[in-house]
């Protein structure tokens, strides 16, 4: 079956996976879709068998139809190789009656780098089918995790370029370092005053301004967004879904078939909108559960139908979920509009002008596979350190306010399923944080040294993405207001 996209504002616009890929964003503004949500073809039994990198195949080729098998494996082979610190990717970890789906053994030692480390193999091989004869310039938001593995994917990959824009007072130290110190010719990394929300607007903004890309265009360059906007980033997130479950299959915890609930810690609802998908390719998922910061839009969207982000915008200790305008919720309320362009394009017309939209009582209907909660930044402290303390396991922030929602959710609901959390970050990311947490009394100094602390109390490497970064030379100090996000890029590209 060939599987097309579709953009969520303009039922005409249907495109190959290859071009999806290397536009990024569709027309208008709008996101692409599947036009359809391929079945999984191999059996719950036969997927258990699988490593990493043979489900991800089995998951990928179903989504992305117009790669050869070729292609797809070896993008496959250079994506998941010894950039990670494990042999089996994505492993899973039990702890006080929940599995920890750990997805930062990559590079950058957070979830991004599943997706990143494979989308410039992606954008690379869809260039060539498509005859691009322009250089990909990468252009990105960023809440503190996504830039830098973006960086790491796309430094020195011939043919692109990248720019990647941060809140410049919105990420954590070790996140701001390990992108300030990139290096390769081919990276621009600039602060913006400004928050996440205004990051990713000024990059949208430029991607949908046909003025602006046809004056790029004249000089050999077209735009592309590794953010989870890209449907390039979505469908290897759909892969360990998969992966997790065969897992559990294969070592007894589960029966083929059970139900296993997610839980996931949202920002752009990226990672949580592919397990929707995951679940409608066949895989038995329960419960799709949306965990939230203090930056609860999601929450009472899914409570209300409301979606309103008027509301004041909260730095929390898990800053790569302080966002506000959740981009991926839209393919959803596309899906939910009964994939109604225009219904779509409405409500995300009221969203930019009003910021705020209230969705049907029969869309709400549909969100009945969703549960939304939220953990502030004390139950988040509280459930890092209970964890520690009867376990010995150290869990991230971000990771962090999703045990503390599913927590909330068991005593709530009584719903005895498996239910696997997805482990976001690394704790040694944000090791301010997780020491305030595990040892308050601990002497306050710089992220970096606090890292030795947390190796020796979680008995766990450094890893080498902190190690690499301590003494590297700053190579970006580009600062910018909001409102030059465009000029900066100009310059980059003279
Ligand atoms: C990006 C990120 C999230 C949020 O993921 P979305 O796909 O944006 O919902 C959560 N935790 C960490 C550590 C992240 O980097």
């Amino acid at each position: 079956m060939e599987v097309r996209y579709r953009n969520t504002r303009d039922e005409n616009e249907v495109v190959a996976s290859s071009e999806a890929i290397l536009k990024g964003l569709a027309d208008g503004g709008g996101l692409y879709v599947p036009t359809a949500i391929p079945a999984l073809d191999k059996s719950l039994r036969e997927l258990s068998g699988m490593t990493y990198q043979e489900t991800a195949y089995e998951v990928m080729k179903l989504f992305l139809t117009d790669f050869s098998e070729e292609e797809l494996k070896r993008c496959i082979a250079c994506a998941y190789d010894e950039k990670f610190d494990t042999e089996t990717i994505a492993p899973l970890v039990y702890a006080e009656g929940a599995y920890y789906l750990e997805l930062f053994h990559g590079p950058t030692i957070a979830f991004k780098d599943m997706a990143l480390s494979i989308l410039p193999h992606l954008m690379i091989t869809a260039a060539k089918k498509n005859q691009l004869d322009k250089e990909i310039v990468i252009l990105t938001a960023t809440s503190g995790d996504t830039g830098k593995a973006a960086l790491a994917g796309f430094a020195g990959v011939k043919g692109t370029r990248i720019i990647v824009f941060y809140p410049k007072d919105g990420v954590s130290p070790i996140q701001e370092r390990q992108m300030v110190t990139q290096a390769g010719d081919n990276t621009l990394v600039v602060g913006i005053r400004g928050n996440f929300d205004q990051a990713q607007s000024g990059v949208k903004q430029m991607f949908s301004d046909p003025a602006f890309q046809e004056e790029i265009g004249r000089q050999g360059f077209c735009f592309s967004s590794a953010n989870s906007i890209n449907i390039g980033r979505l469908v290897p997130q759909i892969v360990y879904y998969v992966y997790a479950y065969g897992r559990l299959l294969a070592e007894g915890k589960i029966a083929e078939g059970d139900k296993v609930n997610m839980v996931v810690p949202t920002g752009n609802f990226g990672n949580i909108l592919a397990a929707y998908y995951a679940k409608r390719m066949g895989l038995p998922i329960g419960r799709l559960i949306c965990a939230s910061n203090e930056n609860k839009v999601l929450y009472d969207f899914f409570r209300t139908g409301v979606y309103d982000k008027n509301r004041e915008f909260v730095l929390t200790t898990s800053p790569s979920m302080d966002i506000l305008i959740s981009s991926n919720l839209e393919r959803l309320i596309y899906t939910i509009a009964g994939e109604d362009a225009a219904v779509n394009k409405k409500l995300m017309r009221e969203l930019a002008e009003t910021g705020r939209y209230e969705i049907t009582p029969e869309m709400q209907k549909e969100l009945r596979d969703f549960y939304g909660g939220f953990t502030d930044q004390t139950q988040t402290k509280e459930v890092i350190c209970a964890l520690y303390e009867k376990t010995g396991y150290v869990i991230d922030p971000h990771t962090a306010v999703a045990a503390g929602v599913y927590e909330q959710y068991r005593r709530k609901s009584g719903d005895g399923n498996v239910s696997v959390i997805v482990s976001t970050a690394s704790p040694f990311k944000f090791a301010g944080s997780v020491m305030d947490a595990i040892e308050p009394e601990h002497k306050r100094c710089d992220d970096f040294a606090l890292t030795e602390r947390l190796h020796d109390l979680a008995g766990v490497e450094v890893p080498r993405a902190v190690e690499e970064i301590k003494n590297a030379p700053i190579r970006h100090q580009t600062v910018c207001e909001v409102e030059q996000m465009a000029d900066v890029v100009r310059g980059f590209l003279r």
